[in-house]
């Protein structure tokens, strides 16, 4: 098998005598066929093809299928965010009744999503806290459990997942182990190859790199046996919506082909072809980049650590970090370019000094090629109460710093005149 950095070049595409060697944009809703048998036969699964853009789409299954050889998987099916991919991998196994148990340190729209939203129609959100024991992590789970759910590195709070104490407790019970893995790439870590069953991404961020896409990808497995549990009912009963199919008889298959024929035909949430294009681009750079973004955050993190102005510094690649073993054991050639820390002097401090940066700028996007930072607490979490930021572990002066690939010396400098300034 190709090594990863070459799948992120070459992947998914393997274009025949005369045809594009760069990936086309098919920008076409919909297909053509001579005989109304052989469409007859795409909408019955026995043959393989393209009928309408809102099912699958030529340009959008390059990046669907470089995305699973990345990660291991057994296909990937793009969305037209990450939101709408998490969305829809809970929505493919729960219903009204149904509950998820997830790690608390999770993305502040997921949270947002679990807690309030998903509880509108029925499916509650048990949330741990990261650092809990495997028994109080198990105890959370009953037999309407569906989803055990946890992020690789969680934005902002930059907690690494223990993958070895969950997966455990998702083997024991039978339950989908989902990750998302947005923050690392699978060319710093590959979820599937620790446990992990379902991987989710926003390819808005490194996948696209250039934040110029928005998208999102689930990739499956391939490996959680649908038919050895009566834990998903909906997966052993016929599909009255699609000719009495039963997912879990299509094996390795059954979640990504439910993914797509029910959830993606009901709730129409894929990626477009352009939006694929963009990031099959973005994606042929994605080992260097992520190789750039993880030195380059440890010299910065490193320099933080050591100025006066800087209360704290999260990042895993200090050794006084407390996920620096996990980091180690788990992303040993590098854990990306995103940290967090504060400031001495509070909340109006960490404004300040966002505001005195030239080259860094402040955005609500995370992990490009630019270096950019964020303030959570009155940006992307203000939603959120007091108490709730304390729950997840955000400090009011918690600055999000998204190193991003210039020359380290160069950002290192932006951000040293600007905490002498203030
Ligand atoms: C941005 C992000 C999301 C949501 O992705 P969108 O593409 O913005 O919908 C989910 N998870 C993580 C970790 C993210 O950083």
């Amino acid at each position: 098998m190709a090594k990863l950095d070459t799948i992120c070049v070459q992947g998914g595409y393997n274009p025949k005598s005369g045809e594009a060697r760069v990936t086309p944009i098919v920008q076409s809703t919909t297909y053509v066929y001579e005989k109304a048998s052989e469409l007859a036969d795409l909408f019955d699964l026995k043959a393989d093809g393209y009928f309408y853009t809102r099912l699958a789409n030529p340009t959008v299954s390059v990046f669907e299928s470089k995305l699973a050889e990345l990660d291991g998987g057994v296909c990937g099916i793009a969305c037209a965010s990450g939101m709408s991919a998490t969305l829809l991998t809970v929505l493919n196994v729960c219903n009204a009744g149904d509950n998820i148990v997830s790690s608390r340190a999770i993305y502040g729209g997921t949270y947002n999503l679990f807690s309030i939203t998903l509880k509108k129609y029925g499916i509650e959100c048990r949330f741990f806290d990261p650092d809990a024991s495997k028994e109080e992590i198990d105890a959370l789970v009953d037999e309407k459990t569906k989803i055990i759910f946890a992020e690789t590195i969680a934005n902002p709070t930059i907690v690494v997942f223990d993958f070895d104490k969950v997966a455990e407790i998702a083997k024991k019970h039978k339950v989908l182990f989902v990750v998302d893995n947005t923050l690392v790439t699978p060319v710093l870590f590959r979820p599937l190859d620790f446990g992990a069953n379902i991987v989710v991404y926003s390819s808005s961020k490194y996948l696209d790199g250039h934040a110029v896409a928005l998208g999102g990808c689930i990739i499956d497995g391939g490996n959680f046996d649908f038919s050895a549990t009566d834990r998903y009912e909906e997966f052993l009963v016929p599909d009255e919506s699609y000719h009495g199919l039963v997912y879990a008889s299509l094996g390795a298959n059954a979640f990504g082909v439910k993914c797509r024929v029910q959830m993606m035909r009901d709730l129409g949430a894929i990626m477009s072809p352009e939006n694929a294009f963009l990031t099959n681009l973005g994606m042929e750079t994605l080992a260097l980049r992520m190789e750039r973004h993880s030195e380059n955050a440890a010299k910065v993190a490193k320099f933080l650590s050591e100025n006066e102005n800087v209360e704290w510094v999260k990042h895993p690649s200090l050794p006084t970090d407390k996920y620096y073993d996990l980091a180690k054991k788990y992303m040993p050639n590098g854990m990306g370019g995103m940290m967090s820390f504060g400031v001495k002097g509070g909340s109006a401090k960490a404004a300040e000094f966002m505001e005195k940066l030239k080259m860094i700028k402040i955005v609500t996007h995370v992990a490009d090629a630019r270096s950019c930072v964020l303030h959570p607490a009155s940006t992307t979490h203000r939603q959120l109460s007091t108490a709730d930021l304390e729950a997840i572990g955000i400090k009011d002066n918690l600055i999000r710093l998204s190193v991003g690939i210039e020359n380290a010396e160069d950002i290192i400098e932006d951000i040293r005149q600007a905490l002498e300034s203030i």
